[in-house]
């Protein structure tokens, strides 16, 4: 088994799948299930990528299931608009929810019911009591790490006196605050998990599924395990935080009459450098207004990946080259850009798209053109990927090029200057070699035109002995081309460590993470293009379409990412 499954992945098992394997040879499962458990209390960001590509992965890998379970037991922080953004997520993601033969999505509340009847069974067993310390106290009473917790006032009530009190929680009779329904566990036990944890608070608050049923809210660890149990997950993987509460999942498993018995397993968290992770944060940052919304290109939810140009094959590539393991390390980010590189090269057809738009006017052009306004040129869409066809592009006497793609200074060599020249030659990408002659500036001694000449006969052959072009640039026709409007993006954050201690995260915040660039034309087979689309602006980078700004008469496209690992040489700058 362990070799059959390890010769379909070119990588060692990971330590999770090692137990998996495990547990499947020896008979202790027949069928693993896994689950992917968010709190709809945010958008989905990179660090669930991880989640979702493991235990989705290990579902897929292993032949079992995966479910998409809402950890929904606090209703004050809650929404339906995020729920359906998590749908949305895991889905572009790649994985489909619960096939085969499960619903599709899971709700922690909708087993409220349940976990409400097995309180009270903890309540009949003599093993949880309602406590009215107040949070002060209950504090104080706890203890610490070095120092035992003292037994609250109220763990001596009797089973029917407990249970009348938790109804009356269940009826409204309390303010919130005034009393929580606890486990009668051990307030000297070393972990302090285990000394008398809440599993029931009073919330008198509106349920996104369930409405106003409930006043009273279990707890995330008396609601995770059991719901594992009653959805029948065999391996329950959450983050290494969560490792002191695995004594409580496993006391609760053992102390209930649950259908079955799960195990919950423990991986570290991804964190990535320049990156705040922490969906509190990330919310802060929508809520303040410092990005736009919650797919903000430079967020690093999966929506905002999304609208950025990443694609999904990109972020679970990228999950894949993290692995996964049990001790916590700190992500270079330039392995995220890495993977999506590496993807985009692979995938995106190329295009050019001027930035700095700056004309050109070719003055011998009517001799090469036989008299038609323009010479259709064609280039592949891809250089290695020929089925991806190629696009056809009009030479005009017009045409655009890069401001920086030209210079009057002649002093410039040419391994220093690979672009044109005053009085000397470069080559149009797909088109003809030519000679720029003479300039037009404005008032202020800004070129207006460059005027030019080209060498005829050029397209797609190479210019008689002595004549060399210095470079190859892109370029643009000015009659025909798209409009567009361009939005370079840079790092969010200027610190390695913006979630470091004691850092503000708001005072690392880049102030050049968004440029926005007007009047840039693109070849015209952009025109149309669509949002999910990548392609390559040859000599730019990567971009796509922006989903949210762009129309069709206004094309916006999103920098997904540079062709270069600059990032280095920027910063010391
Ligand atoms: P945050 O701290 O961002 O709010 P969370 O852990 O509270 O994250 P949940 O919605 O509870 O967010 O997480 C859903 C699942 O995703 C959990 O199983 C959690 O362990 C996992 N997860 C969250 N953040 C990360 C991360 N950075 N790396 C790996 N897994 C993560
Ligand atoms: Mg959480």
């Amino acid at each position: 088994m362990n070799k059959e499954i390890e010769s379909k992945n070119d990588r060692p098992l990971n330590f999770i799948e090692q137990v998996i394997t495990e547990d499947l040879a020896s008979g202790k499962h027949t069928n693993i299930v896994t689950r992917f458990p968010p709190e709809p209390n945010g958008y989905l960001h990179i660090g669930h990528a991880k989640s979702i590509c493991l235990n989705f992965g290990l579902a897929q890998r292993f032949g079992g299931k995966c479910n998409l379970r809402f950890d929904d037991t606090n209703p004050a922080k809650e929404d339906q608009e995020y729920i359906d953004s998590i749908r949305k997520d895991v889905e572009w993601m790649g994985f489909k929810i619960g096939e085969p033969t499960s619903p599709a999505v899971y709700f922690a509340s909708s087993y409220f019911d349940q976990l409400h009847e097995w309180a009270v069974y903890l309540i009949q067993q003599g093993k949880a009591y309602v406590c009215e310390l107040s949070p002060d106290q209950a504090r104080e009473y706890r203890g610490t790490l070095t120092e035992p917790g003292r037994n609250s006032p109220f763990r001596d009530r009797t089973i029917e006196e407990n249970l009348a009190e938790f109804e009356k929680m269940r009826l409204g009779e309390y303010e919130e605050g005034a009393c929580v329904l606890r486990a009668k566990i051990d307030m000297a036990a070393g972990n302090i998990n285990l000394r008398d944890p809440i599993l029931y608070r009073i919330r008198k608050l509106s349920h996104h599924q369930t409405g106003d049923k409930w006043c009273i809210y279990p707890t995330y660890d008396f609601a995770h395990g059991q719901g594992d149990a009653i959805e029948g997950i065999t391996h329950s993987i959450c983050t290494l935080e969560f490792a002191d509460h695995r004594p409580l999942y496993e006391w609760f498993i053992d102390n209930l009459p649950v259908p079955a018995k799960p195990k919950q397993y423990e991986f570290a968290r991804l964190e990535l450098n320049y990156t705040v992770t922490s969906k509190r944060k990330l919310k802060q940052l929508v809520d303040e207004q410092y990005v736009d919304a919650w797919d903000d290109p430079r967020m690093p939810t999966i929506s905002g990946l999304r609208r950025r140009g990443y694609s999904a094959a990109a972020l679970r590539k990228f999950c894949d080259m993290i692995g996964v393991t049990k001790s916590a390390s700190v992500v270079d980010v330039g392995m995220l850009e890495y993977a999506v590189r590496d993807d985009l090269n692979e995938n995106a057809p190329r295009a050019m798209c001027v930035l700095d738009p700056l004309k050109l006017v070719i003055s011998n052009f009517a001799d090469e053109a036989g008299g038609k306004a323009a010479v259709e040129v064609t280039q592949p869409c891809h250089p290695n990927r020929p089925e991806l066809g190629e696009r056809r592009l009009p030479f005009t006497q017009e045409i655009f090029i890069d401001r920086s793609d030209f210079t009057e200074d002649t002093s410039l060599s040419r391994k220093k200057f690979k672009r044109l020249v005053s009085g000397d030659y470069v080559r149009l990408r797909g088109a003809s070699v030519i000679k720029a002659d003479s300039v037009e500036k404005d008032s202020d001694g800004n070129i207006t035109t460059v005027y030019c000449s080209l060498v005829p006969n050029t397209i797609g052959t190479n210019p008689e002995e002595g004549i060399k072009p210095r470079g190859v640039i892109h370029w643009v026709s000015a009659t025909e081309c798209v409009d567009c409007e361009v939005r370079l993006y840079d790092r969010l954050f200027m610190d390695e460590a913006p979630d470091a201690g004691g850092k503000n995260f708001l005072e690392c915040l880049n102030p050049k993470s968004l440029e926005i660039i007007q009047g840039c034309k693109a070849e015209i087979s952009l025109a149309g293009a669509e949002a999910g689309q990548a392609y390559q602006f040859e000599r730019e980078g990567y971009f796509t379409i922006d989903s949210r700004y762009s129309t069709p008469e206004k094309p916006v496209f999103n920098r997904t990412i540079g062709l270069k690992d600059n990032w280095e040489n920027k910063v010391s700058d």
